[in-house]
């Protein structure tokens, strides 16, 4: 018998039961769609921080989440054997003024404090990386912090890790009684939505694509809104679109061909690279547009954990700390601006 089911077996979903799991919990994964179905079933996995300054709680949630990444996977991959493709290969940024080069350099100095010494941010000559990001100034920032994973293998990894500790990942929820996580992603937002008849959380729509692009070793690379992510695999993602209105979902179509030919003129070792692999998916976005967490809104005793929108790969190995805490514990160390109540 279970004691917790999580509802959604996407990277939330998957990662709060892997957190529960190594905590000794019995753990059921139920997913009519099967795993990695919704928008972390994706090609991109950039794990990136936000700018060092003007720090607030999101920020600083978000960059505890990054600095876990690194023992959150190698755990899951020790785990379950099987690789997430994780690697904190750092980011390369271009830099395209004179004011743009002066805030660069003043924010070297706010990652040294806000990212506690661990991790830089600093001004390089292009030269430092020749051949991958082309900068109006010859000046790039390049970060030590980000990092990537493969949002499939990564969701692979943690179902393995989840079942070598007597998980179970089931399309049905079995009998009896669990405490409940819900973790629907944009499915749950709509819900939420509909309940209320206001909106609460919403899909947005991104379109991203695979390049046969072997960039392994290079960092990644993020310009004009573009994260270009390279994987241990000798593939390389692009994206992604950002669309409210949509008709379907996982379509993709001529926004995609034109970031496909963007990443080709920012990354001159993209030029000749192959698409092979074309992908949509719906991000699920809050009305808040943080994570939304705690005690679910329409589901007494049960508990939600929703609203990852661009960085869910980047804030799931925090976020399921912070639920296995509620969850198993009653530790209830959730941010007020997480809470379900900020987007209802
Ligand atoms: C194009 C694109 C690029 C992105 N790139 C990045 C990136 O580089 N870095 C980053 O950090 N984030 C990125 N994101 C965002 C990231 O994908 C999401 O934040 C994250 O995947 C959300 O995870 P989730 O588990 O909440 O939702 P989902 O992955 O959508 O999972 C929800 C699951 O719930 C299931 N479900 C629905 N209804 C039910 C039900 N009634 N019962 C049981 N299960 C149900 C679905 O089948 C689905 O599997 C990107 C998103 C897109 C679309």
């Amino acid at each position: 018998m279970a004691d917790i089911r999580v509802f959604g077996a996407g990277i939330f979903g998957l990662s709060i039961a892997w957190a529960c799991a190594r905590r000794g919990a019995a753990v059921e994964v139920v997913d009519p769609h099967g795993i990695g179905a919704g928008s972390s079933g994706g090609l991109v996995g950039a794990l990136a921080p936000h700018v060092p300054e003007n720090w607030n709680i999101k920020k600083q949630v978000q960059f505890e989440s990054l600095d876990a990444a690194e023992a959150f996977w190698a755990e899951v991959a020790r785990a379950g054997g099987e690789d997430p493709g994780y690697a904190r290969g750092g980011r390369l940024q271009p830099v395209t003024d004179a004011a743009a080069l002066a805030l660069a350099r003043a924010r070297e100095g706010g990652a040294a404090d806000l990212w506690q010494g661990k991790y830089s941010w600093r001004v390089v000559p292009e030269d430092d990386f020749p051949g991958l990001l082309s900068s109006p100034t010859g000046w790039l920032i390049h970060d030590t912090l980000s990092a990537r994973m493969h949002p499939r293998r990564a969701c692979a990894a943690l179902a393995a890790a989840i079942r070598a500790r007597g998980g179970r990942i089931r399309a049905e929820p079995s009998d009896g009684p669990a405490l409940e996580v819900w973790a629907t992603g944009a499915a749950g937002l709509e819900e939420l939505t509909q309940a209320r008849g206001r909106l609460v959380g919403t899909g947005v729509k991104g379109q991203a694509a695979l390049l046969r692009a072997d960039l392994r070793d290079a960092p990644q690379l993020f310009a004009e809104a573009l994260h270009i992510v390279p994987h241990a695999d000798g593939t390389t993602a692009i994206g992604s679109t950002t669309e409210r209105d949509y008709d379907d979902p996982t379509a993709t179509d001529a926004q995609l061909d034109a970031l496909v030919e963007t990443a080709r003129r920012l990354c001159p070792a993209l030029r000749d690279a192959p698409v092979i692999e074309r992908w949509a998916g719906l991000r699920p976005r809050s009305r808040s547009r943080a994570p939304m967490l705690g005690a679910h809104p329409l589901r007494p005793g049960a508990f939600i954990a929703n609203g990852g929108f661009k960085i869910g790969f980047g804030m799931a190995p925090g976020i399921a700390a912070m639920m296995a805490d509620l969850v198993l514990e009653r530790t209830d160390r959730i941010p007020e601006a997480f809470r379900p109540e900020a987007s209802l």
